[in-house]
C-alpha cells in the first residue's frame, strides 16, 4: 500500500510537473522556476565543443553537425530558444552539473565516471577511437603504438583508453583535435587516438595522414543532464525516441556522414549492445543506436571496426 501511494504521489507530481514544464512561458516567474525544466525558463543551453566534425564544428560562422541538429530538435520540441554555449570538452560535464548549462551534447561518450556527475540520456550513436598516423608510418594499430608519443584530446575517451592501456607509451595531451592533429603532420608525435568520424574527417582535409584499419573501443554517444532534473531526461528519451521513430534522426547522420557510409548505417543500424559481430566491424556504421544499450564502460573493449576510406 505504501508503495503503491507513494508511487501515485510521484506520478501526481510528475502531471503536475509535466503541464508547467517545458520552455514556453509559465503564467508566473516562480512557477516557472519552480518546475521549468531548464536553469532559465524559455532557454536551453547547451554546452558543447564545436571541434568534432562532423558532430560540432564551426562553417560560416555558425556552429552545425549531428549534434547542433540534434540540440535544435529538442530546442524546438520543448519550445525553447538554443543557446549555444562553446567550451572545453572537459569543462561540460561541470557545466552540466553546476547548472551554467541545460544539456551536453558533445559526441560524448557514456561512462562510469561522468554518471557519477551528469544524467545521460538513451545513446544516440555507437562510435569508437581510431589511430591517425602518418602515411609512411610503420604504425598499424595498437600493438605498435607501445613506447610511442601519442597525442589525444584532453579529458576524452582516447585521452583514457591511451593513457590506461599502452604500455611505455608517452601521452600529449590536446585542447583541440585539431592541434594534436598538426603536432602529427609536424612529425612531433607518432600518433593521434580520437573518435573514429572527426578522425576521418581530419584524414579528409589534410594531406600526409591516415587512419590505421582497427577501432580501439566500442563506445556510445548520448546527451548529458543535471542529475537532479530526471524531468528534462525523460522529456530529451522521448524526443530521440520520436526522432528515431520519425526517420529524422537517421537523415541528421544521413546528411553528414558521407554517402557511402550513411548509405551502410541506412542499412545496418546498430540495435543493440551485444549485437552480432558484424554489426561492429565497420567504421562505417556510425549510425544511431536504435535502442537503448546498458552502458558497456566505455573503453573496456577490443572491438575491431575497420576503419576504412
Ligand atoms: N567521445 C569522446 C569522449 O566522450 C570525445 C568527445 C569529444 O572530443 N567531443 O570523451
Amino acid at each position: 500500500m505504501k508503495k503503491f501511494k507513494s508511487l501515485s504521489a510521484l506520478l501526481l507530481a510528475g502531471i503536475f510537473a509535466f503541464s508547467a514544464v517545458g520552455c514556453g512561458g509559465g503564467e508566473s516567474e516562480e512557477a516557472a522556476t519552480d518546475t521549468a525544466l531548464t536553469n532559465t525558463p524559455g532557454v536551453l543551453v547547451w554546452a558543447t565543443n564545436a571541434e568534432f566534425e562532423p558532430y560540432e564544428y564551426r562553417e560560416g560562422g555558425e556552429i552545425v553537425g549531428i549534434d547542433a541538429e540534434i540540440a535544435q530538435r529538442i530546442a524546438d520540441e520543448l519550445g525553447c530558444e538554443l543557446e549555444i554555449s562553446d567550451m572545453n570538452f572537459d569543462s561540460i560535464v561541470s557545466a552540466i552539473a553546476t547548472g551554467k548549462a541545460d544539456i551536453g551534447i558533445a559526441g560524448m561518450t557514456v561512462t562510469e565516471d561522468r554518471l557519477m556527475n551528469v544524467n545521460f540520456s538513451d545513446p544516440y550513436v555507437n562510435a569508437g577511437q581510431a589511430i591517425i598516423v602518418a602515411e609512411d608510418s610503420e604504425i598499424t594499430g595498437e600493438a605498435d603504438l607501445a613506447d610511442k608519443t601519442v597525442g589525444v584530446q584532453l579529458g576524452t575517451t582516447g585521452d583514457l583508453y591511451v593513457t590506461e592501456n599502452i604500455s611505455g607509451v608517452t601521452v600529449e595531451r590536446y585542447t583541440k583535435g585539431f592541434e594534436a592533429v598538426q603536432a602529427l603532420i609536424q612529425g612531433k608525435i607518432d600518433a593521434v587516438v580520437i573518435d573514429g568520424e572527426p578522425a576521418k574527417a581530419f584524414v579528409a582535409s589534410n594531406e600526409g595522414i591516415k587512419l590505421c584499419d582497427d577501432y580501439l573501443t566500442v563506445e556510445e554517444y548520448a546527451i548529458a543532464m543535471n542529475k537532479n532534473n530526471d524531468a528534462l531526461l525523460s522529456e530529451v528519451n522521448n524526443i530521440l525516441a520520436e526522432m528515431q521513430e520519425d526517420g529524422s534522426l537517421q537523415a541528421i547522420f544521413d546528411k553528414y556522414l558521407n554517402s557511402e557510409s550513411s548509405d551502410a548505417t541506412a542499412d545496418e543500424e546498430v540495435s543493440d549492445e551485444e549485437g552480432s559481430d558484424e554489426e561492429e566491424t565497420s567504421a562505417d556504421e556510425e549510425a544511431p543506436v536504435s535502442e537503448q544499450a546498458d552502458g558497456e564502460d566505455a573503453g573496456s573493449e577490443d572491438a575491431s571496426l575497420a576503419a576504412e576510406e
